[in-house]
């Protein structure tokens, strides 16, 4: 499908991969100009052996986008068709309800499951890399200064100091790529292995007088206020001496959590930099605006807006083959084989025969069954 949201150049499926489903023995309908925000033209995926077409949806069986199709679009669904995209299922209630009514299978990819065998479909991992990487380029770009040390004839320029708060998968990448740029890197997250992953790739971990906040499936809890006023004391120094600042904490489900008070963010040096990525979620600092660039105090305050569409190209490959590897699962020779007993299908399945199956959803919907306490 061509994405039609706003801000989205990614598209679900890239030409280097349409023989894997050729091969599978689908046939493949691109819609024209699904790829061209990715640089991928109509052209190609005709060569690729797709055939380019105004209008896919009432012959789909299985219909692969980044974004939740369109509540009108999934009306010209036809029956029992099954769709593919990620599907915050919490921000579509109305989309959840149509598709449930349609009789339609929608999986949604931010539900696989983060087990060994869902690796290679785990999409949030593969746009956390390409998000956790623009953040650190995006800094290094708004920074008027060098990351890396240099020694010269001229006199010797001391390196930057970024400080990256939240070391998921994002926050690693981050790391790393600021790292590499050269910057002195400092880097602090609530989970407790964390700390040993932040060393592993050489920057230095910031440990906070602070219980740890391990939750379910290897995932941040949500904090106290109580904790969360302590944390954000004890982050202040390193705050104010960044040059850099990333911030990509996340509790799923939830908005993120202030990591950074406005007053935090004023005690920063001029021309210093700091840059969001949780801002479309409310954000980890406080004012922060989600694509946009706002002052506060002598910083640049940079937020993320659908940030792994700001490099739709490797975006789109990455998205592409989770999405092809799950779709290998479903059906895997040219024939749709819900298996509802595998442990992937049945994690990121969110309606199907006219029901809600995943159960958060289905209440946030549906309301309580009856009998049920809430
Ligand atoms: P995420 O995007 O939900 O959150 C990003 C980071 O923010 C997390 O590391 C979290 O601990 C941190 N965070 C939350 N609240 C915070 C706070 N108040 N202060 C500081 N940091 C805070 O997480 P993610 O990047 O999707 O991954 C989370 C975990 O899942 C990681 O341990 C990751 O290695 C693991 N993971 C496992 C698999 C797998 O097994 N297949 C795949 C991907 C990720």
């Amino acid at each position: 499908m061509r994405e039609t949201r706003e801000s989205e150049a990614r598209v679900a499926l890239v030409p280097e991969l349409v023989a894997k489903l050729t091969a599978l023995g689908h046939e493949v309908l691109v819609e024209t100009g699904a790829g061209l925000g990715a640089l991928a033209d109509d052209a190609a995926y005709a060569e690729a052996g797709a055939s380019v077409v105004d209008d896919p949806l009432p012959d789909a069986g299985l219909v692969l986008s980044v974004q939740p199709l369109t509540r009108e679009a999934a009306r010209r669904l036809p029956s029992g068709a099954v769709t593919v995209s990620f599907l915050p299922t919490a921000l579509e209630p109305d989309l959840v309800r149509d598709l449930r009514d349609l009789s339609v299978t929608s999986l949604a990819m931010e539900l696989v499951p983060r087990i060994s065998r869902a690796q290679s479909m785990d999409a949030l991992s593969s746009q956390s890399l390409v998000a956790g990487y623009r953040c650190a380029i995006v800094c290094a770009g708004l920074l008027r200064r060098f990351f890396p040390l240099n020694m010269t004839a001229a006199g010797t320029v001391p390196p930057a100091e970024v400080v990256v708060l939240g070391a998921g998968v994002a926050g690693l990448q981050a790391i790393a790529t600021a790292k590499r740029l050269g910057a002195v890197v400092k880097a602090y997250d609530v989970r407790a292995a964390a700390a040993e992953e932040i060393r592993s790739m050489g920057a230095q971990a910031i440990e906070l007088d602070l219980p740890t906040l391990e939750g379910a499936g290897g995932y941040a809890r949500e904090m106290s206020e109580e904790r969360s006023r302590l944390q954000r004391e004890l982050l202040a120094p390193y705050v104010a001496n960044a040059d850099g600042l990333i911030t990509t904490a996340a509790v799923p489900g939830r908005t993120a959590p202030v990591l950074v008070t406005r007053a935090m963010v004023e005690q920063m040096r001029a021309g210093s930099v700091v840059v969001d990525l949780a801002a479309d979620s409310g954000g980890n600092v406080e004012g922060v605006v989600a694509g946009d660039v706002v002052r506060i105090g002598h910083a640049q305050v940079w937020g993320g807006r659908n940030v792994p569409s700001q490099m739709p190209g490797p975006a789109s490959r990455l998205y592409a083959q989770n999405v092809v590897n799950l779709v290998t699962l479903l059906a895997p020779e040219g024939e749709l084989v819900l298996d509802l007993d595998d442990e992937i299908l049945a994690g990121a399945c969110v309606t199907h025969a006219g029901v809600i199956r995943h159960e958060p959803t289905r209440v946030l919907v549906e309301g309580p069954a009856e009998g049920e306490v809430q």
